[in-house]
């Protein structure tokens, strides 16, 4: 499997899109690889998606949950800080980088606007799926009813240990319903945390598609932190066609 696809985004002719695997390669900058062969993968990529790689919006990712709005081709060389992105502009794609966080992808079908997303327990825990919501309807204008969105695959609870101290923290905020306990250990279930976010932030369940693939079982296809530790990021990227 070179690359992975969203049935649900699948179905849109205005867009591109794709999840990367391992087999496509790593596409971050800060994980210790080689640059030129990490510029290498990215041109790859772009070939298959018919862009220049170098229109590559990405993210410098801090487990915040800040969204940017891009208006304009940004340095390739040197993204912006934040967890979000998203756009109208067709010439821009968006990319979100992970390796067990989730990674989503946001589409408008009627104001031709999309967004990615990186949400790991941090990205969950303060709701960056809310704030990018948010922006799609106060900047972009958009009806709740259009937005469709992809979470592509992450991490799920079978391999999502936690100590009491994150299950606790769960708790207080509201989240116990995504924690199991299995022989005195507690599992997290960010996939669910994400689904109840969307559904609360307005989106229509049969716009939701989220991926049951967990990467960390599946380091064969995916790239996977927990596991590998030293290891690359998968994508989710999205465009706009022209
Ligand atoms: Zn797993």
């Amino acid at each position: 499997m070179k690359f992975y696809q969203s049935k649900l985004l699948k179905s849109f002719s205005d867009i591109r899109h794709c999840y990367t695997t391992k087999h496509s390669r790593n596409v971050a900058f800060h994980v210790n690889d080689n640059t030129e062969s990490i510029i290498a993968n990215h041109k790859r990529l772009a070939q298959e998606l018919y862009y220049d790689y170098k229109s590559l919006a990405h993210m410098k990712q801090v487990h915040s949950n800040a969204v940017k709005i891009i208006t304009k081709k940004e340095n390739f060389d040197a993204p912006p800080t934040c967890d979000a992105l998203i756009t109208n502009q067709k010439n821009i794609p968006l990319m979100v980088m992970v390796a067990d966080c989730a990674p989503l992808l946001f589409f408008d079908t009627e104001q031709k606007t999309i967004a990615v997303a990186h949400a790991g327990r941090a990205g969950a825990f303060s709701n960056i799926i809310q704030n990018v919501i948010d922006v799609f309807v106060k900047d972009f204008h958009s009806k709740l009813e259009n937005i469709y969105v992809s979470v592509g695959p992450s991490i799920g609870e079978c391999c999502y240990e936690v100590g009491e101290e994150i299950a606790q923290e769960a708790k207080a905020l509201g989240l116990e319903y995504a924690v199991a306990k299995r022989a005195n250990n507690y599992f997290l279930n960010i996939r669910k945390i994400l689904q109840t976010q969307l559904l609360n932030a307005g989106v229509k369940k049969e716009n939701i598609e989220i991926s049951l693939l967990c990467n960390s079982c599946h380091t064969e296809d995916f790239y996977s932190y927990r596991v590998e530790k030293e290891t690359g990021r998968f994508s989710g990227v999205i465009l706009l066609n022209e």
